[in-house]
């Protein structure tokens, strides 16, 4: 599985605790609303940050979304 943090910006009202949570993940922009990597969570403990800033968030507007790996990526 792979697993990406994302932000509903509909929802998102710029609170900015993911960036506190998940400083290494999520960064603010100028308007303190947050900008989030592309690249997919890896590490343990980057999920486990990338979970608990998603359980609190307010707004709800941030998510961990998973899908399987593509095969092209796959290792043999
Ligand atoms: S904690 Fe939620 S509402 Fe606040 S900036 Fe992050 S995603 Fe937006």
């Amino acid at each position: 599985m792979t697993h990406h943090l994302k932000v509903d910006m509909d929802r998102c009202q710029g609170h900015g605790i993911c960036a506190v949570l998940a400083g290494d993940l999520v960064d603010l922009d100028q308007w303190g609303f947050p900008v989030i990597a592309s690249e997919p969570l890896s590490e343990p403990a980057q999920l486990r940050r990338a979970r608990w800033a998603v359980a609190a968030c307010p707004a709800r507007a941030l998510q961990l979304e998973s899908a399987p790996v593509p095969a092209s990526e796959r290792k043999r």
